[in-house]
């Protein structure tokens, strides 16, 4: 428990916040990690630990964080530092006081604003992380590419290795292009792992967004996450397409990005996504 006071005195250095007498409130709700909020006076900072291996986790967070918040179009909390202590890795960040009501056609304009953030290309400059499994960025010019490889390959693969092989995966993988016909994604910034836990209101009403799991991608990748969990309001919708509507076929596409998803679910929690991942197979497939 001691480590609390190790991380304070790091954040007083790095931050020159004087955490000389330091008050610790556990926070729950995060999937991976644990969290505190460490006080001093008037000043808070939300602080994420886990073991020290996941440094570099903490390292790309904290600089898609950052990425987001230079867009300047949507809440971020900022980022203060990371660091290590005693086997754990940190990262410190501005602390949000959430608890205003949702505001969905606000969150939905937001968001349209920030996939009108634009790179060169699709990917990032580093890979990161999506829930606990490694989540490729190399840069590259062609998005069904960056799909096939970098995503879902990326993903039917560690299920293989784990011993499940989806049947019909490989058709998935050769047909993506089909689904693209008559429409050129950008590279759009995208938040990467944007489903309702990883948004908060404050007491204002604006959102914010955190946790992200960011690289720059088709837009329509973002509704994967947001989907398989039921999707947003209507109103987040409406304010979404307002700005940017969907472009034909995105009913098709959305298996495409959903799936990813899945996977990834299936591969950190096990086969009780394996339905999910076989119904989004089907549906791409049997359309
Ligand atoms: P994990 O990476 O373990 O999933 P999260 O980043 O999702 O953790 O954070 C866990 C919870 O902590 C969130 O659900 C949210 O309620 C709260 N939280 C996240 N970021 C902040 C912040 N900057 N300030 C205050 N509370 C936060």
């Amino acid at each position: 428990m001691d480590y609390w006071k190790q991380i304070a005195a790091q954040l007083s250095e790095c931050a020159g916040v004087d955490f000389s007498s330091v008050s610790v409130r556990k926070v729950s709700g995060g999937c991976i990690n644990e969290a505190v909020v460490l006080g001093a006076g008037s000043r808070r900072v939300f602080v994420k630990i886990n073991d020290q291996s996941r440094r570099n986790m903490f390292e790309a967070e904290a600089d898609g964080l950052r990425e987001l918040r230079a867009s300047g179009v949507i809440q971020v909390p900022e980022v203060l530092c990371c660091g290590e202590v005693e086997g754990k890795a940190w990262l410190g960040l501005e602390c949000i006081e959430f608890g205003g009501q949702s505001n969905q056609s606000e969150l939905g304009r937001r968001l349209a604003l920030l996939h009108q953030r634009s790179a060169p290309r699709f990917g990032w400059h580093r890979d990161n992380t999506i829930g606990s499994t490694r989540q490729k960025n190399s840069w590259s010019d062609d998005w069904t590419r960056f799909w096939r490889e970098e995503r879902l390959g990326f993903q039917f693969d560690l299920a293989k290795r784990r011993g499940t092989a989806f049947a019909r995966s490989e058709e998935v993988l050769t047909r993506i292009e089909e689904w693209f016909d008559g429409y050129s994604p950008k590279p759009s910034l995208l938040h990467g792992d944007l489903w309702s836990g990883n948004i908060g209101f404050t007491n204002a009403g604006s959102p914010v967004i955190f946790d992200p799991a960011v690289y720059y991608g088709d837009r329509e990748a973002e509704f994967g996450i947001i989907e398989m969990f039921g999707g947003f309001g209507a109103e987040f919708y409406r304010a979404y397409c307002q700005a940017s509507p969907f472009a034909d076929g995105f009913e098709r596409r959305k298996y495409l990005y959903l799936l990813y998803h899945q996977l990834n679910h299936f591969n950190l929690f096990g086969k009780i996504y394996a339905p999910q991942v076989r119904a989004s197979i089907r549906c791409l497939l049997n359309k």
